[in-house]
């Protein structure tokens, strides 16, 4: 249970979804952090899958894998690169992993004959989610997915009007982010939508403390007033959200409008003017802003129409930039275009290539034929898990000529390069999957050690001999074929302690071509950019600058 002291900061949306909830509730908690306060963030989706891993990258964007091995919510990826801290299986739910929970226990015969209800049994179990699992922490922040008014929601909002009952409301504070729209004929923000939605929260006996404002232009004083007249929130509390141009200005927009002012006088802590360091957030501003130059890194996927689906890598990648002193100026590239018509077309200006992770064979040969564009024409080449796989399949069909190497991923094949994994070790289980388990939560997933061979690219990179990386993938590179890649020039550069598994291959004859089986993008951090996206858009600088 909780320490006495942890406070709880519930963040809704109103209005509209996609209105940045994730990002808002990861910039306030760095805004606590700059304080000198400990955070933990938390997600609660209301939705009845049971984790977002079966849903389409289309429907949700990207699954973000944590170390312990949950396949979560994208915003959980915002929050551990705001705040530095590692989000675990306790800080991300949905209704289907709740629901699970409650049946389970009617099962078990818990319940003791009575009967399961949403009230209490439903809501005592999100209650348990928001509470367990926290030791000396100041602030909880937990974000309530969807906006307010719908159905799945109510639930959680009743839940957390609870434990402001329960905790006492010196302990809870109610944020609510919504959108002011900008009437261009009017000349005006709209005040309505927001109210309207306040007025939706109180019905379920929630009075929000603070009311986070999107907009495009400035909010006005007499409409911060109006607004807070109407809502009942303290003038003080209405806070501008304004748009920014860049993430990282968020936390340093937030607390020039007074956000940590508002949040230690609604807790009684003492606050004095200028006490938050957002010092390493204004140093991140001023690179992005001001790059020595740029590179042009192409990433050839499959869900390019949709950037959410690449959410840790698009990030990955400008940390790396960063890092650098450049900006990277990214093309998204469908690799079907790659399939129609020549690599050339879409390649020929980059410094760098990248193709990530992906399931299924749509797309495959233009990411092979992107894959060999880079290999041939010495472009930086980073392969991420199904990018790596398609590496490993383009240097046994192009190189070592055996035409009909693939991956049994799409149909059995006589030259399984790639084949299902049906057994590994966790730590000191031996983890086993056949052919027709279950797909949901079932992949090798989550950190796992790997070891990096001597005189390799990557132990120069990661400057260590073993790595932990974080997993997300059904099918691994045979090393059956070991040799064959070998004679080919690609060498397995890293692999699991136990030697088993090849996790990270390279080109020898290549300045910078890496295949990881891993996905690095998940551990980058803008204050902690990662090594091998460092690396990459270095080799891309030193390509440009050739
Ligand atoms: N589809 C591949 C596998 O399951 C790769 C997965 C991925 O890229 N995350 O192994």
């Amino acid at each position: 249970m909780t320490a006495t002291q942890t406070k709880f900061i519930f963040i809704t949306g109103g209005v509209v979804s996609s209105l940045g909830k994730g990002l808002a509730s990861a910039s306030l908690a760095t805004i606590l952090q700059g304080r000198g306060f400990k955070v933990r963030l938390r997600k609660l989706d209301p939705y009845l899958n049971v984790d977002p891993g079966t849903m389409s990258p289309y429907q949700h964007g990207e699954v973000y894998v944590t170390d312990d091995g949950t396949e979560a919510d994208l915003d959980l990826g915002h929050y551990e690169r705001f705040s530095g801290v590692a989000a675990t299986k306790y800080d991300s739910v949905t209704s289907g992993k709740i629901y699970q929970n409650v049946i389970n226990r009617e099962r078990r015969g818990e319940y003791l004959g009575a009967t399961i209800q949403v009230v209490p049994h439903v809501t005592n179990e999100i209650k348990d989610f928001i509470l367990s699992h926290l030791t000396d922490e100041d602030f909880v922040l937990c974000e309530i997915g969807g906006t307010v008014g719908d159905i799945e929601g109510q639930p959680y909002l009743e839940a957390i009007r609870q434990i402001a009952y329960d905790l006492g409301r010196e302990r809870v504070m109610f944020v609510h982010l919504t959108l002011l729209p900008y009437i261009p004929t009017a000349g005006e923000l709209k005040t309505k939508p927001t109210q309207h939605s306040v007025k939706k929260l109180q019905e379920y006996g929630i009075q929000p403390d603070m009311l986070l404002c999107r907009s495009q232009i400035p909010v006005e004083q007499n409409e911060k007033r109006k607004l807070a007249l109407f809502c009942n929130v303290k003038e003080e509390n209405v806070i501008t959200a304004l748009d920014v141009s860049n993430i990282y200005e968020v936390p340093l927009a937030y607390a020039k409008e007074g956000i940590d002012r508002a949040v230690c006088n609604h807790f009684g802590i003492e606050c004095q003017e200028h006490h938050t360091d957002l010092s390493k957030w204004q140093k991140i501003v001023d690179v992005a802003k001001n790059p020595s130059g740029d590179v042009k890194i192409a990433v050839v996927g499959k869900y390019t129409q949709l950037l959410e689906a690449y959410k840790s890598l698009h990030e990955a990648i400008k940390h790396g930039a960063i890092a650098n002193h450049y900006k990277a100026d990214i093309s998204w590239i469908d690799s079907e275009l790659l399939e129609k018509d020549e690599p050339e077309r879409y390649l020929k200006d980059t410094q760098g290539i990248i193709v990530p992770g992906g399931f299924g064979k749509r797309g495959t040969l233009g990411k092979i034929n992107a894959i060999k564009y880079a290999r041939e024409h010495k472009i930086p080449f980073l392969g991420i898990c199904f990018g790596m796989q398609m590496a490993v399949i383009e240097t046994m069909r192009n190189v070592a000529g055996v035409k009909d190497a693939d991956t049994t991923e799409f149909n059995p094949t006589c030259t399984p390069v790639v084949g299902l994994m049906t057994e590994w070790q966790k730590g000191d289980v031996t983890e086993k999957r056949s052919k027709d388990g279950d797909l949901g939560g079932t992949m090798r997933l989550g950190a796992y050690p790997c070891v990096l061979k001597e005189g390799s690219k990557v132990r120069e990179i990661y400057g260590q001999n073993e790595i932990s990386e974080r997993h997300r993938h059904r099918y691994e590179v045979n090393m059956n074929y070991e040799q064959t890649l070998k004679d080919s020039g690609m060498v397995v550069s890293g692999r699991s302690p136990d030697g088993q598994l090849p996790e990270i291959v390279e080109r020898v004859d290549h300045p910078w071509f890496i295949g990881v089986q891993f996905h690095p993008e998940l551990k980058s951090k803008p204050f902690a950019p990662h090594p091998l996206f460092v690396s990459l858009i270095k080799a891309a600088i030193d390509l440009k600058k050739s």
